[in-house]
Parts: structure tokens; C-alpha cells; sequence
């Protein structure tokens, strides 16, 4: 294994985003494969005893078992930290995979976490029921609200944890005063910014400490694989993060981790793309749904703080019909080209009802509390010509009588 440029900090921290999104993290085998190859071994062997007695002490560099490190899911984890601009990433086997292990790798019984009250159905279920069966105290606030974040700190807060836009809400997040405010207080940011991805917004860039991915989304891209990432310090990876992760073992897959290099390759074009085609419909639709919800919009109460932390605003948002779930249902019946999923991130349009799919288990009293009304519906705008999709969205408005 020879390392290429690409794996030189030295080299790559002069490279711009999209040179490091195609480029950041190669490793080159003798063949000189110009793609990443795909390492799928489990395990690794040695010339000599004394190898292995290196690698395992943490005095050499190098392979020992894919529970530790894998060559191919080491070139996401490093093209991953150089497009977050963090010091350190590790893959995850999937988007929740990632959030479970940042948060468990560093709270104890008798810590306290504020999390977002909007927030997707997994990441809601972990605050709510995971951590109380830790021990772990958990308040549950308005994240729009700055003076919110600050009147739930006790003294025994480690971690804030939080996403930006939130799914489906689309509620923003000021990561500047909140990022600053656990800073204040030693407290721990963990952002979820799967939403955004790295193209569009670095919450790092604000004074977050850890950046968590379902990878899955956008950075796949076309709806392959599942995958995760936590992005943070080379403290927080190798105190906290490893001795969690090599001994519970939620680990990518180096098939899944090769997908997603090379769904990177691309996400700079497609996310820009995506998120320009979305402002268009959210704006074709606003006059004829009940509510829209897209902080690309001026009509969304915190677009102007959206702007100021996303280069632009990406693929997904949501809308609301008045005639609550049969309505909503129905207008997904009569979509022709969109596909109903309650998948996001996909190169395909996908839409759905998430208080009957991904919101589900929330139940209807906390949906009801962070905003996830019966007629509301998330759209994912993918990569179809855009004249496609306004007709299939109107011709499904006016099956409903929008
Ligand atoms: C999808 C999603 C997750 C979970 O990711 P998986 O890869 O499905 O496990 C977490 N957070 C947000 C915001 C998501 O959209």
C-alpha cells in the first residue's frame, strides 16, 4: 500500500472542497488503481511476530482486524475529515450507528444532555428512552430558541445534541451562539448535520466539537447504502470515540464504505443542483399548500440565519395540506413520477407522511409538540428534470383539490 497525495495533510489542506471531495484520502495499492480498491478483508497477516506486537502496542502504523481499522473505510474516514475540516473522522454502520456511538462514547450515569425537541424519530427515541435507562438525565427543549438552550444548562451537563435544519421541521439551529455557549460551560456539541452535509454548512467552522452523518443520505447520494460518520478532535476519536467503537463494534462495511467514496465524488454538483431545484418547486408550491416549510424560502421564520450558516439550503423540505392525514395520504397516492419513500438523499425524488412512517414511534403527543403535524409532508427533490417533478406535484395538488 503506497499512500498518495491524497493522504497527505500536508498536500491536502491546500486543496479546495471539491478537489478534496474527489481526491482527499486515497490510498494506492502497487497496481496504481487509479478508484479507491476495496480491501473486503476481515483480517490482515504479518511478516514476522514482532509486527503484530508493533501495530498492537500502537508503536507502528498498520492494519490488524476491520473491527480496528480497514484500508478502504480509512480512505472515507480521512476524505470525510478533510471535507468537515476536522482533525479526525471514523465510519459508522449507519446514520444512527454514528449518533449512538457519539453520544454513549462519552456520557456516564448521572450526566445531563439538552437535546432538540425536533429531531428525527431515531435520534428522538435515543434521548428519550435510551439514555434515562443509563441514568443519563435528558431535557428536551426548543432549539430555535437560544435562551432555551441556556436555561436548561445544570451542573452536570455534558453534551448538547442537536440537527440543523431539524427533519421534518426544518427548524434551524444557531449554531454560533450555541456552539459558543457550550464552549462557555465545557459542555459538548454534537450536530447531526446530515441534512447539510459538509457542502453546504460546517458546523466545526461555528465551534462545534463533534459533526455526526447518516451517511446514507446525500454523501451515498443514490440510495445504496447505509452508512454513518462522526467527525471530531484527535482527543475526543482516541480517548472517547475508539475505545468505545473497537470493543462494541458498530463498523462500516468496506463494501458500504467504498459506495459512499464514490458517491462523494460527486455530492458537491448534486447537492447544489438538488438544493436550486427545491427553492423552485417549494416556491411553485407555497401559494397552494396550507404551510411551507423551507429555510430556503423567505417565507421561513429563520431564513436569514439559514443563509448565514448554509451556502444554500439543500434538497429536502416540508409542506403542510389542511385536511390533515387522509389529504396527505391521498396526495401521495396521486403522484405518478415521485416515488412515496421515507428515504431522503437519493438522486430520485422521494416524498412522505412522516407522522405515519419516521415519526411514527415518536407518538402523536411529542410530534404534536415539535411540530409534526398529520398533514405534513417531506419532500426529497432529487435529480430529475425539474419540469418532470413541477408536473407530477401539480397534477397530485390538484387530485387533492390544491
Ligand atoms: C436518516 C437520518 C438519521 C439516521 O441515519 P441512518 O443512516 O438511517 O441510520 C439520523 N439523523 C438524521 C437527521 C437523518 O435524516
Amino acid at each position: 500500500m503506497k499512500r498518495d497525495t491524497g493522504q497527505n495533510r500536508e498536500i491536502t489542506r491546500h486543496w479546495r472542497p471539491a478537489t478534496r471531495a474527489v481526491r482527499g484520502g486515497t490510498w494506492r495499492s502497487e497496481q496504481g488503481e487509479t478508484s479507491e480498491a476495496l480491501f473486503l478483508s476481515s483480517g490482515f497477516s504479518y511478516d514476522d511476530a514482532a509486527t503484530p506486537a508493533a501495530r498492537f502496542a500502537g508503536e507502528a502504523e498498520g492494519m490488524t482486524y476491520s473491527r480496528l481499522q480497514n484500508p478502504t473505510v480509512a480512505m472515507l474516514e480521512e476524505r470525510i475529515a478533510l471535507m468537515e475540516g476536522a482533525e479526525a473522522c471514523r465510519a459508522q454502520a449507519s446514520g444512527m450507528a454514528a449518533m449512538t456511538t457519539a453520544l454513549l462514547c462519552q456520557l456516564s450515569a448521572g450526566d445531563h444532555i439538552v437535546a432538540a425537541r425536533a429531531a428525527f424519530g431515531s435520534c428522538r427515541w435515543l434521548v428519550d428512552h435510551l439514555c434515562p435507562r443509563f441514568g443519563i438525565e435528558v431535557s428536551v427543549i426548543d432549539a430555535r430558541n437560544n435562551a432555551a438552550w441556556e436555561a436548561a444548562i445544570r451542573k452536570n451537563t455534558k453534551v448538547f445534541f442537536f440537527e440543523t435544519p431539524a427533519n421534518p421541521t426544518m427548524d434551524i439551529v444557531d449554531l454560533g451562539f450555541v456552539c459558543e455557549l457550550a464552549r462557555e460551560h465545557g459542555i459538548t456539541t454534537v450536530v447531526d448535520n446530515a441534512f447539510a452535509t459538509p457542502v453546504l454548512q460546517r458546523p466545526m467552522e461555528w465551534g462545534a466539537d463533534v459533526v455526526a452523518y447518516s451517511a446514507t443520505k446525500m454523501m451515498d447520494g443514490q440510495g445504496r447504502v447505509l452508512a454513518g460518520a462522526v467527525c471530531a478532535s484527535h482527543e475526543f476519536i482516541n480517548d472517547k470515540l475508539l475505545p468505545f467503537q473497537r470493543n462494541t463494534g458498530p463498523n462500516l462495511s468496506p463494501f458500504n464504505a467504498w459506495v459512499v467514496l464514490k458517491g462523494l465524488e460527486t455530492l458537491d454538483l448534486r447537492i447544489r443542483r438538488q438544493s436550486e431545484s427545491a427553492v423552485k418547486l417549494g416556491r411553485m408550491m407555497e401559494r397552494r399548500v396550507a404551510r411551507m416549510l423551507h429555510p430556503g424560502l423567505p417565507s421561513h421564520p429563520q431564513h436569514n440565519l439559514a443563509l448565514r450558516q448554509m451556502e444554500a439550503c439543500g434538497p429536502i423540505f416540508s409542506f403542510e395540506v389542511e385536511g390533515g392525514r387522509p389529504q396527505a395520504h391521498a396526495l401521495l397516492d396521486a403522484l405518478e413520477l415521485i416515488d412515496i419513500s421515507n428515504n431522503i438523499g437519493d438522486s430520485r425524488s422521494l416524498m412522505c407522511h412522516p407522522a405515519s412512517t419516521t415519526h411514527h414511534s415518536v407518538g402523536p403527543e411529542a410530534r404534536e409538540a415539535m411540530g409534526v403535524s398529520e398533514g405534513m409532508l417531506r419532500l426529497n427533490v432529487g435529480l430529475e428534470d425539474i419540469a418532470d417533478l413541477a408536473e407530477d406535484i401539480d397534477g397530485a395538488l390538484r387530485a387533492v383539490g390544491l
